[in-house]
């Protein structure tokens, strides 16, 4: 069977461009979206698809195993294997947080961990189908001399990686001192020439827009809507982990908003193909120091206005001014969806809490468990809800965020749930002390459901 996908237009149907070819705006100037040849892909009935998804699903078939590209025929089929470059992302896997959801009142509670991937976050999702495509571009003969990005940290992180996995150089532009040092170290780490500019995400995003101007760099931003569609598997892969099952609920947390449209995507095309028959509620989480998906949402969206994005420990998503603003309203309208915001006090919280029940939440995480938790308390989501929240990236990248929380030096927050190590001389007595205080204290504040 032979597929196909293409750049469209939004608003021209006839405006089309091929996948490997170098281009990020329509004619009248907006973005492009990634269409399917749905007619090729319906010729396979959904059964066939979810049997032929089930039995590529983590094993080494190259390049099958990787959870984007065992989808490959809904993603991009127009790479060829031997141009893929997967170090097997996605297949992350989604826990059942049994003793958080029995905390905050929902029992049937689900965290897809996305940030155990390759860079720890869930960017690998979307920079591997990008890259794969720069790979065929440069063997198709396209004189593409590099690859570049603007970044909250995580992409440029994934780019960076994935770069030197294929030999492509890669340029990041990162908003100096505003990313955490794991995120800043992985790029150079991996021979990426790092641009630390003296601006916010915003501001790099302009510089990298002009960069890539000339068609040699090639722009790595989610714009760019490649991206977008290795993203989208993270909805598809929650549905086929329950056995093809739609839960009530996904949270994701929203910054520049690629993510929140993506998840949309995925969910709307399994059910487009038959795979599935009902639609999931959607909640994207802002941080309230980032939030002008929040504000548009209390008009209704009937006006957008670019906000300055304030400091927030999640500083993933400390963009004002987000590029895929149209494309994750028309999926919220399309979902049901809903917005919610975290102030720095609810999303240090929610992660400090998740934590003490086993996880380890990064701050982006904390913003969607903090916007689970008020919805849940609104009554909007409902006990009974099997309720999916989307774990951006790992715990570990956002160390200083952890340390200040615990020392209680984080801006805006008092650390109620702080546990700051007890530092003692080499005396038994002083232990024995520190340990009887210590049960004394579980004894009387046993670690119970707090419903
Ligand atoms: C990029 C990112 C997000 C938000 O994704 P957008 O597409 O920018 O909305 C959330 N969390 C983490 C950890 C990220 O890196």
């Amino acid at each position: 069977m032979q597929f196909n996908a293409w750049f469209a237009a939004q608003d021209n149907p006839d405006e089309r461009y091929p996948l490997t070819e170098v281009v990020y705006y329509s004619q009248s100037g907006g973005l492009l979206q990634v269409e399917h040849d749905m007619d090729a892909l319906r010729q396979r009935p959904a059964d066939e698809w979810k049997r032929l998804f089930d039995r590529r699903w983590m094993r080494t078939e190259w390049p099958y195993g990787s959870g984007v590209w065992g989808k490959k025929e809904w993603i991009c089929p127009t790479v060829s294997d031997e141009n893929i470059v997967s170090m097997f992302e996605g297949g992350t896997n989604l826990f059942w947080a049994e003793r958080f959801g029995q905390q905050i009142g929902v029992a049937d509670l689900w965290i897809k961990l996305c940030g155990n991937s390759h860079t720890g976050s869930f960017k690998d999702l979307g920079m591997t189908v990008l890259v794969s495509v720069v790979k065929q571009m440069i063997a198709n003969g396209k004189p593409i001399q590099a690859i570049a990005c603007a970044s909250t940290g995580d992409t440029s992180a994934a780019l960076a990686a994935y770069g030197a996995a294929a030999g492509i150089p890669t340029i990041v532009f990162l908003p100096r001192g505003k990313i955490s040092v794991a995120q800043l170290v992985q790029p150079i780490a991996h021979g990426a020439l790092v641009l630390a500019l003296d601006t916010d995400f915003d501001g790099c995003m302009e510089i990298v827009r002009q960069v890539t101007a000339d068609n040699s760099i090639y722009l790595a931003n989610s714009l760019n809507s490649l991206r977008i569609e290795g993203q989208k598997t993270v909805g598809i892969e929650i549905v086929q982990q329950f056995d093809w099952e739609v839960p009530d609920w996904i949270i994701i947390p929203g910054g520049n908003l690629g993510n929140t449209a993506a998840l949309g995507r995925g969910l709307l095309m399994m059910h487009e193909l038959g795979l599935i028959t009902r639609l999931p509620r959607i909640v994207c989480a802002q941080a309230q120091h980032a939030n002008p998906l929040y504000r548009a949402y209390l008009n209704g969206f009937d006006n957008f206005e670019p906000i300055k994005a304030q400091t927030t420990a999640a500083s993933a998503i400390q963009i004002g001014n987000p590029v895929s603003y149209n494309r994750a309203v028309q999926m919220l309208k399309d979902l049901d969806g809903v917005v919610e915001q975290a102030s720095e006090q609810e999303l240090a919280d929610a992660a400090a809490r998740a934590d003490r029940t086993g996880l380890y939440a990064c701050p982006h995480t904390g913003v969607a468990l903090a916007a689970m938790i008020k919805l849940i308390d609104r009554g909007i989501i409902q006990q009974s809800d099997r309720v999916v929240v989307i774990s951006t990236a790992h715990g570990l990248k956002f160390s200083n965020f952890k340390v200040s929380y615990h020392e209680n030096t984080l801006r805006d927050v008092v650390s109620s749930y702080a546990n700051p190590p007890v530092e003692l001389p080499p005396d038994i007595d002083a232990v024995r002390r520190a340990i009887d205080e210590r049960m004394k204290h579980f004894q009387s504040h046993p670690p119970a459901p707090i419903t």
